[in-house]
C-alpha cells in the first residue's frame, strides 16, 4: 500500500476472531502468514527502488516463471527474490540486493508529511475520504 507517496505497509485485522481470515482454508487462506512477507517485502522493494537499483518488481513473478502453488503459494519466489537468486532472461541472477539489509530503519525525518492515522475514525462513505485526503494535503502545504 502506498500512502501519499511516502511508502507505508498496513495490515489491517479484524478484532473479531470469528472471522474467516483466522481460519485455516486451503482454498482460500493458503499461506496466511504470506501476506506479512509480501507487504515488508515491498518496502525492501521501495527502498531499493528509491536508491535507483534496478531490481525486479515484486509482482511480476510471473515474468520470471514464478507460480501461486497450493499450500505455500509464492514461497519459492520470495525466498529466490530475497536471496537475489532469480534467473533473469540474460542469465544473470537478479532479486534484493543484499545491501538492503544493511539499511538502517526510517528515522522521524523521513515521515515529514505523514499524519497519524486514526483507526476508530476511518472514513465511512466517498465524501470522509475526499475530505480526508484534502485535510492531509492542506495540512502537506502548512494549510489549516
Ligand atoms: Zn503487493
Amino acid at each position: 500500500m502506498d500512502l501519499h507517496g511516502i511508502g507505508y505497509s498496513n495490515i489491517r485485522l479484524p478484532n473479531d476472531r470469528s472471522s474467516y481470515i483466522y481460519t485455516y482454508n486451503s482454498i482460500i487462506n493458503t499461506f496466511p502468514e504470506e501476506v506479512f512477507v509480501h507487504e515488508f517485502l515491498h518496502s525492501l522493494e521501495r527502498i531499493l527502488q528509491e536508491r535507483n537499483y534496478e531490481i525486479p518488481e515484486l509482482h511480476d513473478y510471473e515474468k520470471y516463471g514464478y507460480k501461486e502453488e497450493k499450500l505455500v503459494g509464492l514461497k519459492e519466489w520470495y525466498k529466490d527474490y530475497m536471496n537475489c537468486n532469480i534467473k533473469s532472461s540474460d542469465g544473470k541472477l537478479v532479486g534484493l540486493d543484499s545491501e538492503v539489509y544493511t539499511i538502517t530503519p526510517p528515522a522521524n525525518s523521513d515521515f515529514k508529511y505523514s499524519t497519524e492515522i486514526e483507526f476508530n475514525k476511518e472514513p465511512q462513505n466517498i465524501i470522509e475520504e475526499i475530505k480526508n485526503v484534502f485535510t492531509v494535503v492542506f495540512r502537506m502545504f502548512g494549510i489549516k
